[in-house]
């Protein structure tokens, strides 16, 4: 087996609980060996056991109350759970298992038995792990953007009226700059799509390493245009960041092919929501007000930074 995953072992009958452990050390296990369900609770509040062995009769908390708490206090992780135990009536068996066991032995145990039970567990145990993994993978691949490894125009719709609301809440300002890169046309039309696809990945980049990586996140609107959310920022703030990243963009030296570079500017809208200012704004809002700046910056030559307040007329 590829992976061993820490016992917990439950037994307030000492001579068992010395023959369980002696059986799973000697298969490898590392094994941790408590008397009642609380002392289990309590090893658990130490260090996560996916693979729980514990008897029914103990004193102070049977192992059908353990298994109960243990279902519902660890939702987010396994525990695969066997019940060991001197009671070998079918009803007692239904019992356990709806109390939250996975598997049931009755005692005497067979070693062997009990060790082929737990590598029953890990199999499932293997499985929850991988699906989790996918899970997570599906998630992320759901929010990104697949060219650009930035956030999507769905994380975006979703993300940023919660952005809006936390803004509100804690009375902090939010900003919001878009940014849409100049003549991207022409720059297709000389080089290539495909050199058009390494350019929006290096800008995406250059974005990402200008801004703070835990608070501050880059989104593609769609095709050359990206909205950059700058949380607990205020409006002089974010023109200042506009202008870095605008500085930057066009400082990047983009190799076309071994004896040949080239470079690209952006022009920039920024808008700032501040909750001492206004009351009430949306994402449409602060995208249209950004837009309209943009379109001056546009009009202005390019490769500029314009913005104004949240409601200001962007004359
Ligand atoms: P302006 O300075 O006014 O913004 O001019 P522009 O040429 O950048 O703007 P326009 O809207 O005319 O063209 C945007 C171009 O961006 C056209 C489109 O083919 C290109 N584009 C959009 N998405 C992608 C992409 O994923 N990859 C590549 N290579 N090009 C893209
Ligand atoms: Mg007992
Ligand atoms: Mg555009
Ligand atoms: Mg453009």
């Amino acid at each position: 087996m590829e992976h061993l995953f820490p016992v917990l072992v439950a037994e307030d009958d000492l001579v068992t609980q010395k023959l369980i452990m002696i059986t799973l050390e000697k298969a490898g296990h590392t094994v941790k060996a408590v008397t009642n369900g609380i002392k289990a609770l309590n090893a658990f509040k130490k260090q996560f056991y996916p693979v729980l062995i514990t008897d029914w009769e103990m004193p102070g908390m049977t192992g059908i109350e353990l298994c109960k708490l243990i279902r519902d206090e660890f939702s987010n992780n396994y525990v695969f759970i066997i019940l060991l135990t001197a009671r070998d009536k079918l009803d007692d068996v239904c019992i356990g298992l709806e109390a939250g066991a996975d598997d049931y032995i009755t005692k005497p145990f067979n070693p062997p038995e009990l060790l082929a039970r737990i590598n029953s567990g890990h199999r499932i145990l293997q499985l929850e792990r991988s699906l989790k993994e996918a899970n997570k993978e599906i998630m992320i691949l759901s929010i990104t953007d697949p060219l650009t490894k930035s956030y999507n125009r769905g994380f975006l719709n979703e993300r940023l009226p919660k952005e809006i609301k936390r803004a509100k809440r804690y009375h902090h300002p939010l900003s919001l700059i878009m940014i849409d890169i100049d003549y991207f046309k022409k720059l297709n039309d000389t080089f290539g799509h495909l050199f058009g696809d390494k350019v929006l990945k290096a800008f995406v980049d250059c974005i990402n390493t200008s801004i703070r990586f835990d608070i501050d996140w880059i989104g593609r609107f769609g095709g050359e245009e990206f909205l950059v959310i700058l949380p607990e920022t205020d409006f002089q703030g974010s023109m200042a960041l506009a202008d870095r990243l605008r500085e930057n963009i066009s400082k990047m030296s983009l190799e076309v092919d071994s004896n040949k570079t080239t470079r690209i500017t952006a022009s920039f809208g920024v808008t700032t929501f501040d909750p001492a200012i206004h009351s009430v704004t949306t994402a449409e809002m602060m995208i249209a007000q950004a837009d309209r700046d943009l379109y001056k910056a546009k009009e202005a030559g390019r490769n500029k930074v314009m913005g104004n307040m949240l409601g200001t007329p962007s004359s």
